[in-house]
């Protein structure tokens, strides 16, 4: 199996979707969405590699999650490696949550068998003109949030509110998720 190129992995959080879930950064995105804040994900160098069994141990391991969200960069472009990945969170009963700056009509057959691996899917590129702070779960009004299954609706998304969390860490450094209304800080600064 193919490794994934992943650029950061936070364990516990509650602002990407229902519930505690972890959240998985994948490197690397082509799409140049005018105003991303995510810039150091577009590059494919400077990720971290795991194995398909290491990512997987690793998800495992925040038991308390009930899902995992994959942002970007952009998911659907490891789409042959993150596949068989979904098909197993899924299998062990976690939820699915995909981010991807794709439309629908621009997948091709891996990337929809992606998508249809997931509970809920935000698609469709960041667009600055449309920048919405208000948005749960998603940046611009152009985007969407779709359940694709029946184990969450519109209900589990407690209207719309902008949140960010900080995380703060024993060694006392602090990381921020999420856009907090203040200028932003990046996610692993
Ligand atoms: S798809 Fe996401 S990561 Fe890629 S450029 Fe657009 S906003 Fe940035």
């Amino acid at each position: 199996m193919t490794d994934l190129n992943i650029g950061g992995i936070v364990k516990r959080t509650k602002i990407y979707g229902p519930g505690w879930r972890s959240a998985v950064w994948l490197q690397g995105c082509t799409l140049a969405c005018k105003g991303c804040w995510n810039k150091k994900l577009w590059p494919t160098k400077g990720g971290t590699f795991y194995t398909h069994e290491e990512l997987l141990s690793e998800l495992l391991s925040a038991t308390d999650c009930e899902g995992v969200t994959f942002l970007g960069g952009e998911p659907l472009q490891q789409a042959e490696a993150l596949l068989p990945l979904l098909k197993d969170l899924r299998a062990i009963g976690k939820s699915i949550f995909i981010y991807s700056g794709y439309n629908r009509d621009e997948l091709d057959e891996t990337q929809l068998a992606c998508v249809e691996q997931a509970d809920i899917v935000v698609l469709g590129r960041y667009i600055q003109e449309l920048r919405n702070t208000n948005l749960r779960w998603r940046g611009s009004e152009n985007q969407v949030v779709e359940f694709l299954t029946d184990r969450y609706s519109t209900e589990d998304m407690n209207g719309e509110a902008s949140e960010y969390e900080v995380h703060i860490h024993p060694d006392g450094t602090t990381t921020v998720l999420g856009y907090p209304p203040t200028d932003p800080q990046s996610l692993y600064s």
